[in-house]
């Protein structure tokens, strides 16, 4: 079975650690809550990902909660 003929996509799935918000609460003290950019996704509020499949569709089984999938050129 050829594999070859995958393409390159890259997923942008939301951040988990801020639920896609691009930044997260952090309790300072009783009632006082400080706003900080998420370090996981640096406030963009998803990550990207990249892996080889043969199409969208496939790579959107493995990616349900995608965002966006899109084909990135291949590179050699
Ligand atoms: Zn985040």
């Amino acid at each position: 079975m050829l594999t070859y003929e995958d393409s390159r996509f890259q997923i942008d799935l939301p951040c988990a650690d801020c639920a896609g918000l691009g930044q997260t609460d952090h309790q300072i003290a009783h009632d006082v809550y400080a706003v900080r950019v998420c370090d996981f996704c640096d406030g963009d509020g998803f990550n990207t990902h990249e892996a080889a499949y043969d199409s969208i569709a496939d790579a959107s089984v493995d990616y349900p909660n995608a965002i966006e999938i899109r084909e990135v050129g291949g590179v050699g």
